[in-house]
Protein backbone atom coordinates (compact mmCIF):
# COMPACT_ATOMS: atom_id res chain seq x y z
CA UNK A 1 0.00 0.00 0.00
CA UNK A 2 1.47 3.42 -1.22
CA UNK A 3 -1.61 5.62 0.00
CA UNK A 4 -1.40 8.06 3.24
CA UNK A 5 -4.18 6.63 5.56
CA UNK A 6 -6.91 8.96 6.17
CA UNK A 7 -7.27 7.53 9.86
CA UNK A 8 -11.33 8.39 11.33
CA UNK A 9 -11.00 7.98 14.58
CA UNK A 10 -8.73 10.01 15.96
CA UNK A 11 -10.85 13.06 13.67
CA UNK A 12 -13.92 11.56 15.39
CA UNK A 13 -12.51 11.96 18.61
CA UNK A 14 -11.20 15.84 17.94
CA UNK A 15 -14.58 16.82 16.31
CA UNK A 16 -15.70 14.96 19.86
CA UNK A 17 -13.54 17.11 22.27
CA UNK A 18 -14.10 20.49 20.65
CA UNK A 19 -18.36 19.44 20.82
CA UNK A 20 -17.78 18.45 24.23
CA UNK A 21 -15.77 22.22 25.01
CA UNK A 22 -18.31 23.75 23.72
CA UNK A 23 -20.71 21.87 25.26
CA UNK A 24 -19.34 23.02 28.48
CA UNK A 25 -19.70 26.90 27.96
CA UNK A 26 -23.42 26.19 27.69
CA UNK A 27 -25.82 26.92 30.63
CA UNK A 28 -27.21 23.27 30.20
CA UNK A 29 -25.42 20.25 28.81
CA UNK A 30 -27.34 20.01 25.42
CA UNK A 31 -30.55 17.89 25.08
CA UNK A 32 -30.34 15.16 22.42
CA UNK A 33 -33.84 13.14 22.32
CA UNK A 34 -33.66 10.37 19.91
CA UNK A 35 -37.15 8.29 18.47
CA UNK A 36 -37.07 4.61 17.26
CA UNK A 37 -40.24 2.97 16.12
CA UNK A 38 -39.86 -0.85 15.76
CA UNK A 39 -37.55 -3.74 16.38
CA UNK A 40 -35.26 -3.31 14.09
CA UNK A 41 -32.07 -4.63 15.97
CA UNK A 42 -29.73 -2.70 13.58
CA UNK A 43 -31.28 0.70 14.03
CA UNK A 44 -31.55 -0.24 18.45
CA UNK A 45 -27.80 -0.62 18.35
CA UNK A 46 -27.08 2.73 16.50
CA UNK A 47 -29.91 4.32 18.52
CA UNK A 48 -27.76 2.74 21.90
CA UNK A 49 -24.19 4.10 20.43
CA UNK A 50 -25.51 7.69 19.72
CA UNK A 51 -26.67 7.69 23.49
CA UNK A 52 -23.75 6.74 24.68
CA UNK A 53 -21.64 8.43 22.81
CA UNK A 54 -23.72 11.51 24.04
CA UNK A 55 -23.37 10.86 27.68
CA UNK A 56 -19.22 10.38 26.84
CA UNK A 57 -19.09 14.34 25.68
CA UNK A 58 -21.38 15.41 28.77
CA UNK A 59 -24.48 15.61 26.25
CA UNK A 60 -27.72 14.50 27.34
CA UNK A 61 -29.99 12.37 25.46
CA UNK A 62 -33.24 10.25 25.87
CA UNK A 63 -34.13 7.57 23.71
CA UNK A 64 -38.11 6.98 22.90
CA UNK A 65 -38.58 3.34 21.67
CA UNK A 66 -42.20 3.31 20.14
CA UNK A 67 -43.88 -0.03 19.26
CA UNK A 68 -43.73 -1.42 15.58
CA UNK A 69 -47.37 -0.25 15.47
CA UNK A 70 -47.31 2.77 16.13
CA UNK A 71 -49.47 4.97 14.06
CA UNK A 72 -48.20 8.31 11.87
CA UNK A 73 -50.50 10.79 14.26
CA UNK A 74 -48.82 9.55 17.32
CA UNK A 75 -45.13 9.76 16.08
CA UNK A 76 -46.61 13.29 15.02
CA UNK A 77 -48.17 13.77 18.16
CA UNK A 78 -44.32 13.02 20.09
CA UNK A 79 -42.48 15.09 17.75
CA UNK A 80 -45.36 17.86 18.20
CA UNK A 81 -44.23 17.61 22.23
CA UNK A 82 -40.83 17.30 21.58
CA UNK A 83 -40.97 20.74 19.52
CA UNK A 84 -42.47 22.89 21.81
CA UNK A 85 -40.18 21.75 25.21
CA UNK A 86 -37.63 24.57 25.18
CA UNK A 87 -35.36 21.59 27.36
CA UNK A 88 -34.96 19.37 24.03
CA UNK A 89 -32.37 20.97 22.04
CA UNK A 90 -32.01 18.66 19.28
CA UNK A 91 -34.49 15.55 17.99
CA UNK A 92 -33.24 12.35 15.87
CA UNK A 93 -36.25 9.78 14.21
CA UNK A 94 -34.14 6.93 13.78
CA UNK A 95 -34.90 5.47 9.91
CA UNK A 96 -35.98 3.71 8.43
CA UNK A 97 -39.54 3.88 9.71
CA UNK A 98 -42.29 1.19 9.39
CA UNK A 99 -44.38 1.22 6.52
CA UNK A 100 -47.74 3.10 8.03
CA UNK A 101 -45.36 6.03 8.14
CA UNK A 102 -44.48 8.61 5.80
CA UNK A 103 -41.17 9.54 6.20
CA UNK A 104 -41.47 12.57 4.68
CA UNK A 105 -44.35 13.83 7.02
CA UNK A 106 -41.73 13.01 9.66
CA UNK A 107 -38.94 14.69 8.27
CA UNK A 108 -40.93 18.04 7.65
CA UNK A 109 -42.53 18.05 10.88
CA UNK A 110 -39.41 18.21 13.26
CA UNK A 111 -38.36 21.52 14.39
CA UNK A 112 -36.12 22.49 11.17
CA UNK A 113 -33.38 24.30 14.49
CA UNK A 114 -34.13 21.23 16.35
CA UNK A 115 -33.03 18.84 13.05
CA UNK A 116 -30.05 17.57 14.45
CA UNK A 117 -30.35 15.13 11.06
CA UNK A 118 -30.44 18.67 8.60
CA UNK A 119 -33.03 16.58 6.60
CA UNK A 120 -35.81 19.05 6.73
CA UNK A 121 -36.50 20.70 3.36
CA UNK A 122 -35.61 24.40 5.21
CA UNK A 123 -32.22 23.40 6.22
CA UNK A 124 -31.76 20.85 2.79
CA UNK A 125 -32.38 24.75 0.92
CA UNK A 126 -30.25 26.50 3.17
CA UNK A 127 -27.34 24.21 2.44
CA UNK A 128 -28.14 24.83 -1.42
CA UNK A 129 -28.40 28.68 -1.13
CA UNK A 130 -24.62 28.47 0.65
CA UNK A 131 -26.01 29.13 4.27
CA UNK A 132 -25.64 25.98 6.25
CA UNK A 133 -26.78 25.66 9.59
CA UNK A 134 -27.60 21.98 10.58
CA UNK A 135 -26.19 19.67 7.65
CA UNK A 136 -26.54 15.87 7.25
CA UNK A 137 -23.86 14.22 9.36
CA UNK A 138 -21.54 11.58 7.17
CA UNK A 139 -21.59 15.16 4.86
CA UNK A 140 -20.68 17.26 7.59
CA UNK A 141 -18.20 14.33 8.72
CA UNK A 142 -16.43 14.13 5.49
CA UNK A 143 -15.59 17.53 5.23
CA UNK A 144 -14.31 17.95 8.88
CA UNK A 145 -11.69 15.12 7.79
CA UNK A 146 -10.81 16.28 4.76
CA UNK A 147 -10.08 19.83 6.57
CA UNK A 148 -8.44 17.76 9.40
CA UNK A 149 -6.00 16.10 6.57
CA UNK A 150 -5.41 19.30 4.78
CA UNK A 151 -6.58 18.10 1.77
CA UNK A 152 -7.06 21.03 -0.88
CA UNK A 153 -10.81 21.33 -1.42
CA UNK A 154 -11.03 24.73 -3.20
CA UNK A 155 -10.74 24.52 -6.93
CA UNK A 156 -10.72 20.73 -6.71
CA UNK A 157 -12.11 18.40 -9.39
CA UNK A 158 -14.56 16.15 -6.74
CA UNK A 159 -16.35 13.37 -7.96
CA UNK A 160 -19.25 11.74 -5.71
CA UNK A 161 -20.50 8.42 -6.88
CA UNK A 162 -24.32 8.19 -5.71
CA UNK A 163 -26.55 10.37 -5.31
CA UNK A 164 -28.94 9.97 -2.32
CA UNK A 165 -30.42 12.26 0.06
CA UNK A 166 -28.36 10.61 3.05
CA UNK A 167 -24.72 11.58 1.32
CA UNK A 168 -24.43 12.23 -2.42
CA UNK A 169 -26.65 15.49 -2.76
CA UNK A 170 -25.78 17.11 1.10
CA UNK A 171 -22.51 16.01 0.43
CA UNK A 172 -22.35 17.87 -3.07
CA UNK A 173 -23.41 21.23 -1.82
CA UNK A 174 -21.44 21.00 0.87
CA UNK A 175 -18.01 20.61 -1.89
CA UNK A 176 -19.55 23.06 -3.85
CA UNK A 177 -19.42 25.74 -0.87
CA UNK A 178 -16.02 25.19 -0.05
CA UNK A 179 -14.98 26.33 -3.81
CA UNK A 180 -14.93 22.67 -5.56
CA UNK A 181 -15.88 21.46 -9.19
CA UNK A 182 -18.40 18.45 -8.56
CA UNK A 183 -19.84 16.11 -10.17
CA UNK A 184 -22.11 13.93 -8.86
CA UNK A 185 -22.23 10.38 -10.78
CA UNK A 186 -24.96 7.84 -10.10
CA UNK A 187 -25.99 4.07 -11.34
CA UNK A 188 -27.35 5.31 -14.94
CA UNK A 189 -24.00 7.43 -15.57
CA UNK A 190 -22.00 6.70 -18.85
CA UNK A 191 -18.83 5.32 -18.52
CA UNK A 192 -18.47 5.79 -14.89
CA UNK A 193 -14.51 4.94 -14.94
CA UNK A 194 -14.11 7.98 -17.23
CA UNK A 195 -15.77 10.40 -14.94
CA UNK A 196 -13.86 8.77 -11.76
CA UNK A 197 -10.86 9.71 -13.02
CA UNK A 198 -11.27 13.10 -13.28
CA UNK A 199 -11.34 13.06 -9.57
CA UNK A 200 -8.51 15.21 -8.00
CA UNK A 201 -10.91 13.68 -4.68
CA UNK A 202 -13.12 10.88 -5.36
CA UNK A 203 -16.00 10.00 -3.05
CA UNK A 204 -17.75 6.24 -2.93
CA UNK A 205 -21.32 6.01 -1.47
CA UNK A 206 -23.01 3.43 -3.62
CA UNK A 207 -22.88 0.56 -1.11
CA UNK A 208 -21.47 -1.71 -4.07
CA UNK A 209 -18.02 -3.80 -2.22
CA UNK A 210 -15.45 -3.17 -4.94
CA UNK A 211 -17.33 -0.93 -6.97
CA UNK A 212 -14.20 1.21 -7.41
CA UNK A 213 -11.39 -0.73 -9.06
CA UNK A 214 -7.49 1.13 -9.33
CA UNK A 215 -8.21 2.01 -12.98
CA UNK A 216 -11.07 4.20 -12.30
CA UNK A 217 -8.64 6.36 -9.71
CA UNK A 218 -6.16 9.12 -11.25
CA UNK A 219 -2.93 8.24 -9.38
CA UNK A 220 -2.22 10.68 -6.43
CA UNK A 221 -6.31 11.01 -5.78
CA UNK A 222 -7.86 10.59 -2.64
CA UNK A 223 -10.43 8.47 -2.27
CA UNK A 224 -13.16 8.44 0.34
CA UNK A 225 -14.72 5.48 0.79
CA UNK A 226 -18.15 5.84 2.27
CA UNK A 227 -19.81 2.46 1.82
CA UNK A 228 -20.72 0.08 4.22
CA UNK A 229 -21.19 -3.35 3.13
CA UNK A 230 -21.48 -6.76 4.62
CA UNK A 231 -19.91 -9.61 2.61
CA UNK A 232 -18.99 -13.04 3.22
CA UNK A 233 -15.18 -14.48 3.22
CA UNK A 234 -14.53 -17.56 1.99
CA UNK A 235 -15.19 -19.15 5.51
CA UNK A 236 -18.50 -17.96 5.02
CA UNK A 237 -17.72 -15.05 7.80
CA UNK A 238 -19.31 -11.97 7.55
CA UNK A 239 -17.36 -9.13 7.36
CA UNK A 240 -17.73 -4.97 6.22
CA UNK A 241 -16.05 -3.74 3.18
CA UNK A 242 -16.15 -0.16 1.43
CA UNK A 243 -17.47 0.43 -2.10
CA UNK A 244 -13.68 0.67 -3.06
CA UNK A 245 -11.41 -2.15 -4.11
CA UNK A 246 -8.33 -2.68 -1.68
CA UNK A 247 -5.77 -2.65 -4.55
CA UNK A 248 -6.75 0.99 -4.90
CA UNK A 249 -4.03 2.15 -2.42
CA UNK A 250 -1.53 1.76 -4.64
CA UNK A 251 -2.79 4.09 -7.23
CA UNK A 252 -4.70 6.23 -4.44
CA UNK A 253 -2.45 9.87 -2.54
CA UNK A 254 -4.41 9.28 0.28
CA UNK A 255 -7.34 7.14 1.38
CA UNK A 256 -10.10 6.03 4.00
CA UNK A 257 -10.51 2.81 5.07
CA UNK A 258 -13.61 0.38 6.04
CA UNK A 259 -13.97 0.35 8.86
CA UNK A 260 -12.10 2.79 10.73
CA UNK A 261 -12.78 5.64 8.03
CA UNK A 262 -15.73 7.75 7.25
CA UNK A 263 -17.76 6.17 10.14
CA UNK A 264 -16.86 7.12 12.83
CA UNK A 265 -17.38 10.56 11.73
CA UNK A 266 -20.89 10.59 11.38
CA UNK A 267 -22.10 9.94 15.21
CA UNK A 268 -19.44 12.47 16.02
CA UNK A 269 -21.04 14.85 14.07
CA UNK A 270 -24.17 14.27 14.96
CA UNK A 271 -23.15 15.05 18.63
CA UNK A 272 -21.43 18.38 16.84
CA UNK A 273 -24.77 19.09 15.13
CA UNK A 274 -26.44 18.61 19.10
CA UNK A 275 -24.06 21.65 20.28
CA UNK A 276 -24.74 23.54 17.10
CA UNK A 277 -28.41 23.05 17.87
CA UNK A 278 -28.08 24.46 21.15
CA UNK A 279 -25.78 27.26 20.64
CA UNK A 280 -28.08 28.74 18.03
CA UNK A 281 -31.39 28.48 20.30
CA UNK A 282 -29.14 29.69 23.02
CA UNK A 283 -28.26 32.51 21.26
CA UNK A 284 -31.92 33.08 19.69
CA UNK A 285 -33.30 33.25 23.48
CA UNK A 286 -30.72 35.36 24.44
CA UNK A 287 -31.68 37.50 21.83
CA UNK A 288 -35.33 38.20 22.26
P1 LIG B 1 -28.48 4.63 -1.41
O1 LIG B 1 -28.75 3.20 -1.77
O2 LIG B 1 -29.58 5.50 -0.95
O3 LIG B 1 -27.80 5.35 -2.67
C1 LIG B 1 -26.82 4.70 -3.44
C2 LIG B 1 -26.44 5.59 -4.59
O4 LIG B 1 -25.42 4.95 -5.32
C3 LIG B 1 -27.58 5.87 -5.56
O5 LIG B 1 -27.56 7.21 -5.97
C4 LIG B 1 -27.27 4.93 -6.73
O6 LIG B 1 -27.67 5.45 -7.99
C5 LIG B 1 -25.76 4.88 -6.70
N1 LIG B 1 -25.27 3.63 -7.27
C6 LIG B 1 -25.62 2.37 -6.94
N2 LIG B 1 -24.96 1.48 -7.70
C7 LIG B 1 -24.17 2.20 -8.53
C8 LIG B 1 -23.28 1.85 -9.57
N3 LIG B 1 -23.04 0.56 -9.91
N4 LIG B 1 -22.65 2.84 -10.23
C9 LIG B 1 -22.87 4.14 -9.90
N5 LIG B 1 -23.71 4.53 -8.93
C10 LIG B 1 -24.36 3.56 -8.25
O7 LIG B 1 -27.31 4.55 -0.35
P2 LIG B 1 -26.82 5.63 0.76
O8 LIG B 1 -26.39 6.89 0.12
O9 LIG B 1 -27.76 5.66 1.89
O10 LIG B 1 -25.51 4.86 1.27
C11 LIG B 1 -24.44 4.55 0.38
C12 LIG B 1 -23.46 3.67 1.11
O11 LIG B 1 -22.90 4.40 2.18
C13 LIG B 1 -24.06 2.42 1.75
O12 LIG B 1 -23.12 1.38 1.69
C14 LIG B 1 -24.31 2.83 3.18
O13 LIG B 1 -24.29 1.72 4.07
C15 LIG B 1 -23.12 3.72 3.41
N6 LIG B 1 -23.31 4.73 4.44
C16 LIG B 1 -22.30 4.89 5.32
C17 LIG B 1 -22.39 5.82 6.31
C18 LIG B 1 -21.26 5.99 7.22
O14 LIG B 1 -21.43 6.54 8.30
N7 LIG B 1 -20.05 5.59 6.84
C19 LIG B 1 -23.60 6.64 6.50
C20 LIG B 1 -24.57 6.48 5.45
C21 LIG B 1 -24.42 5.52 4.48
P3 LIG B 1 -29.24 5.72 -8.37
O15 LIG B 1 -29.61 6.99 -7.65
O16 LIG B 1 -29.21 5.89 -9.84
O17 LIG B 1 -29.99 4.52 -7.88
Amino acid sequence: MSARVLAGPPVAAALLADAAARASRLPTPPNLVIVRVGDDPASASYVRGKSRKAGEVGLRSTVHALPETTSQAQLLALIDTLNRDDDVNGILVQLPLPPQIAEAAVLHAIDPRKDVDGFHPLNVGELWAGRPALTPCTPAGIMYLLEHYGIPVAGARAVIVGRSHLVGRPLAALLLNADATVTVAHSRTRDLGAVTREADILIAAAGRPDLITPEMVKPGATVIDVGINRVLNAEGKGHLVGDVHPDVAAVAGALTLVPGGVGPMTVAQLLANTVRAAELQHAAYSDS
